[in-house]
């Protein structure tokens, strides 16, 4: 068996790695998640020592570094490179690809966030959005939280007049098990500001980030 002695993480392994990446496979405890799948193997019934399953255990910790990360990230450093613009309409980006875990089964759940907003002087690097989404969406949650959590970000610490973020992703805690209803899309939004407030504002964001499906 490979017994690696429980010691900090191999320098090369993280040499190239971000500094972002190493803060979270510091904070996250291999030895503790190996221990955790080894058993986890044994009680359904599984041999953890045939030959197949060896590796298993650290392979699924490393796993779980790479998508827990935004537990130890702070989303907000991607909105402290904001930049002042006198642009005053709305900026869209649409179909952010995420992945993220639904915290009730430790299942994957992924697609796609489409996020507008209306500055207040100051403007985000159009990467810096993606950026968020990547730190948010790496933690176990539930996909209405995690909408709410990014429209949160952009209206209070960006200071946005006005917010609008539509997720739409397929949950495989309902594909895979349960009802099994491959297909089906979870639509979650969190409107903010003028987009809660006004609704000829609302409907503007709206027919953006929908405006696709009818063309
Ligand atoms: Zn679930």
């Amino acid at each position: 068996m490979n017994k690696d002695p429980a010691g900090p993480a191999d320098p090369a392994e993280t040499q190239g790695a971000q500094q972002s990446a190493q803060q979270s496979a510091r904070a996250v405890d291999h030895e503790r998640i190996k221990r955790a799948v080894r058993e986890i193997l044994a009680a359904i019934g599984e041999d953890p020592d045939r030959e197949g399953l060896l590796e298993t255990p650290a392979r699924v910790a490393r796993m779980y570094a790479e998508m827990f990360s935004g537990l130890h990230q702070d989303p907000k450093v991607h909105l402290q490179k904001a930049f002042t613009e006198k642009y005053d309409e709305i900026v869209l980006i649409r179909d952010i690809a995420f992945n993220s875990v639904c915290e009730h089964h430790l299942l994957p759940f992924m697609g796609h966030a489409h996020i507008g907003y209306l500055p207040n002087g100051r403007v985000l690097g159009l990467s810096k959005l993606a950026r968020l989404v990547e730190v948010v969406s790496h933690r176990p949650q539930v996909q209405e939280r995690m909408t709410e959590t990014i429209a949160d970000l952009l209206e209070n610490d960006l200071g946005a007049k006005g917010v609008a973020v539509v997720v739409e992703a397929s949950h495989t805690c309902m594909t895979i098990r349960g009802v099994r209803k491959p297909g089906s899309l979870c639509v979650t939004s969190a409107m903010k500001g003028i987009f809660r407030s006004n609704v000829s504002s609302r409907a503007e964001v709206l027919s953006l980030i929908y405006g696709r499906r009818s063309s």
